[in-house]
């Protein structure tokens, strides 16, 4: 904890690096009353106070940054300028459809894209991120077969699906039904015909799944759950692994979401706006939310009707700016999206091998865009997969995702995505090699770290409840 960051008092002379401290523009003030906010040398404090602050913080931009189902990559810079021209970041949006013909085609062509990458032919942008997407998909679901006149109460989730997933059903009133994977890590079409009956609603797969594996059994298991009368819905969250690679529509998806901010050129977390689309195969068209965007005679409008609509699922037609930055993104890449995707597979496959040993590898195959490792070895120093994470903060990296999927025992899911070169790779897996030998050798180290980041290991329950965001 610094000064900067709002404690007051004793703790932070302590924290002083000299014993009468840094000058910081508080400081300045007090000493020198009148000088004024005009003063050279104050702007000069100014300005080394905020970009002293900003090199406290960790980013995309400051380092690799692995965080496993994530999908934190390099978002070209031009993207956000695109999404700051004028014509997008005033458009206000009560003007009349007539003043935003721009904005109207680029939403209905994005739409047409996301369709195309999908493999379905209806798409919404109206979610606000993926949670979002998964309730708006849900909806549809509950929409679809009360209207078939046979509501449905269960809806089957594997155990390798993300944690939203049960949570966004039964927000939609549905009870899920847990599926176990397999000792390879993927859903085996016995058991899922074995749990699904006419009862169920359906069945909501995120593929690649959050081993970081494939489910190559998708197509018999969409067929099955088809046969009796239910849907599938794909958490396309990890989007970022089969671009151009996989038609989800061809596997049997009915139902999936995106994450526009992993996958499209916006980073995931960070508390900025997020966008989650919903593409459905065209009988579920109808049950989009409203206002779509139509186009007729080359003029795009907002229509209502839908009569079997779920409604409208936030103010307004979605995170703008977002859209604008996956649309910019999909224009400049055309067919390198599917490079794109090769590349992270490439990657994780790369440090998959590379760390086999330095950490135990509970699922030994080839995994699509991350990899998962347990604590299995360094269990035995009493090691925990946390004090490895901080640890790599002292070797300059972001920790990946921890204790995530709940299916592997202190698990560490790893993503480096495509826009990571190979000597940055090596330098990470010098890294966890480094740390192993720690494990062995010097397990206080460990459970000491992270020495070099301003915040040392913090209260992890109080970090998130009572975050101290001012002085
Ligand atoms: C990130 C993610 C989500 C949730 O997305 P949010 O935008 O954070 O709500 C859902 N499913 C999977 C597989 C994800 O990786």
């Amino acid at each position: 904890m610094s000064r900067f960051s709002g404690r007051k008092g004793e703790k932070e002379e302590q924290d002083s690096p000299s014993p009468k401290g840094m000058w910081t523009p508080v400081r300045w003030m007090k000493a020198w009353p009148g000088k004024g906010l005009i003063s050279r040398t104050f702007a000069n404090w100014m300005f080394r106070h905020f970009t002293r602050l900003s090199q406290w913080n960790f980013g995309v931009d400051s380092g690799m940054y692995p965080l496993g189902s994530c999908t934190m990559k390099y978002n070209p810079k031009t993207n956000e300028r695109q999404a700051s021209l004028r014509g997008f970041a005033a458009a206000h949006p009560l003007l009349p459809v007539g003043l935003s013909q721009g904005v109207l085609k680029m939403m209905f062509d994005l739409e047409r894209y996301l369709a195309e990458i999908t493999g379905l032919s209806a798409v919404t942008l109206q979610p606000a991120a993926g949670a979002h997407g998964e309730l708006t998909g849900m909806m549809i679901v509950r929409a679809f077969h009360k209207d078939a006149g046979s509501p449905r109460s269960k809806i089957l989730i594997p155990d390798t699906a993300h944690g939203t997933n049960p949570a966004s059903a039964v927000l939609c009133g549905f009870t899920p039904v847990p599926v176990k994977s397999d000792e390879r890590g993927v859903l085996s079409p016995a058991y899922a015909a074995s749990v699904m009956d006419e009862d169920t609603a359906g069945i909501m797969v995120t593929n690649p799944n959050t081993l970081g594996l494939f489910e190559e059994h998708i197509r018999e298991i969409a067929d099955i759950v088809h046969d009796r009368g239910g849907l599938v819905y794909v958490d396309g969250a990890n989007m970022n692994a089969v671009m151009g690679i996989v038609s989800m529509g061809d596997m049997g998806a009915d139902v999936m979401h995106l994450n526009l901010h992993k996958t499209f050129s916006t980073p995931h977390g960070g508390g900025g706006p997020g966008s989650g689309p919903v593409c459905v195969r065209k009988d579920l068209e109808p049950f989009l939310p409203v206002p779509r965007v139509v186009k007729e005679d080359e003029k795009y409008s907002l229509s209502w009707g839908f009569p079997k609509s779920i409604g409208k699922l936030q103010a307004f037609y979605g995170n703008v700016g977002v859209l604008v930055k996956a649309y910019s993104y999909i224009l400049s890449m055309g067919k390198e999206l599917k490079k794109a995707s090769q590349l992270a597979v490439l990657n994780a496959n790369y440090l998959r091998k590379k760390l086999t040993g330095v950490f135990d590898l509970p699922y030994d195959r080839p995994c699509m865009h991350e990899c998962v490792f347990s604590d299995r070895i360094q269990e035995q120093h009493k090691v925990t997969t946390l004090d490895m994470a901080k640890r790599l903060m002292d070797y300059g990296f972001h920790p990946p995702t921890i204790y995530f999927p709940l299916v592997v025992h202190g698990a560490m899911m790893i993503e480096p995505t495509e826009s990571e070169s190979k000597e940055t790779l090596d330098l990470f897996v010098d890294a966890c090699k480094a740390i192993a030998w720690e494990a062995k050798n010097d397990p206080a180290l460990l459970s000491e770290s992270p020495t070099k980041p301003k915040a040392r290991r913090m209260n992890e329950t109080e970090a998130a409840r009572k975050p101290c965001l001012a002085g």
